[in-house]
């Protein structure tokens, strides 16, 4: 097995450190994309961090979990909820419609079917774990909001992702689109095995996802009018390699909901000619 030599520095206390990876972990990122390499506690020095590669083998940086987030709003809530713990209480599922939720900037609502205060420790712990997972520009303290049961039914709040007390996702505000890219990073953090580490491969996803949708936000502020053929060709040539039919919708959500962009200046024969989907607001398991 050919391997590749790289250099390392720790975050913390600095101490450089050579390690051998395997060319084929290079490999699978060639044309694009970011390696990240998690170093064990031990392997550099004493503590444990994530390494940043290009696909060439260059360094792009670190993260250590305390540098990544800035949780001094937070400070009391002692007790942490992890990725799994999420996994475990609300299922693969709404995890993949709440990633969904924050990526188009929507609020989520869990609703109680008892008074629970805003400031309980479990919405405390879950506006932390998600803002873990957001670059910090993005992050906010309420991500997550529980209600009422019976408020919500006289508001009618169709805005948000709202998960009922059975745990069912209620109003879904967005037209139906597939979760790869929510799944995939899922799948990515959990191969981490160090749980304080996985929110911080969400946020470097989550990164790269924004870093996308505000070029293309900034593309359609620049143009009064482009046609969706030439959108695709400047995306490709910004971000080579790959831009798939799937990245496209979810981007242009994204774009259009978070950014606020507006996509009508996209002129697209193609597009146009597709039925539209309805948009669902009731999700069914
Ligand atoms: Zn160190």
């Amino acid at each position: 097995m050919s391997e590749k030599v790289v250099s390392i520095k720790c975050p913390t206390c600095s101490k450089e450190q050579t390690i051998k990876v395997p060319t084929s972990v290079f490999e699978e990122k060639k044309g694009g994309g970011t390696i990240k390499i998690q170093i064990h506690q031990g392997i550099c020095c004493e503590h444990s961090f994530l390494s940043f590669f290009s696909s060439e083998g260059d360094n792009r940086g670190y993260e250590t979990f305390d540098a990544a987030i800035d949780l001094t709003n937070y400070q009391d809530s002692k007790i942490e909820i992890f990725l799994k713990d999420i996994l475990k209480k609300f299922g693969d599922h709404t995890i993949n419609l709440m990633l969904h939720a924050i990526l188009i900037d929507a609020n989520i609502i869990v609703l109680h079917d008892k008074y629970v205060p805003d400031d309980n420790v479990s919405t405390k712990r879950l506006n932390i774990f998600l803002n873990k997972c957001l670059p910090p520009e993005y992050q906010k303290p309420l991500l997550f909001t529980s209600m009422l049961d019976r408020n919500y039914y006289k508001t009618q709040i169709d805005t948000a992702l709202v998960i009922n007390t059975t745990g069912i996702v209620e109003v879904q505000p967005w037209e139906t689109i597939e979760l790869s890219c929510e799944k995939r990073v899922i799948s990515e953090a959990l191969k981490i095995l160090d749980p304080q580490l996985q929110p911080v491969i969400l946020q470097e996803e989550f990164r790269q996802i924004f870093e996308k949708c505000k070029y293309f936000y900034e593309v359609l502020k620049e143009w009064h009018s482009i046609y969706f053929q030439d959108l695709i060709n400047l995306f490709k040539a910004r971000f080579p390699p790959k831009f798939s039919e799937y990245d496209y919708a979810l981007y242009e959500q994204i774009v259009k909901s978070r950014f606020k962009g507006d996509t009508s200046r996209i002129k697209s024969p193609e597009k146009a000619k597709k039925k539209k989907q309805p948009s669902s607001t009731i999700y069914f398991f």
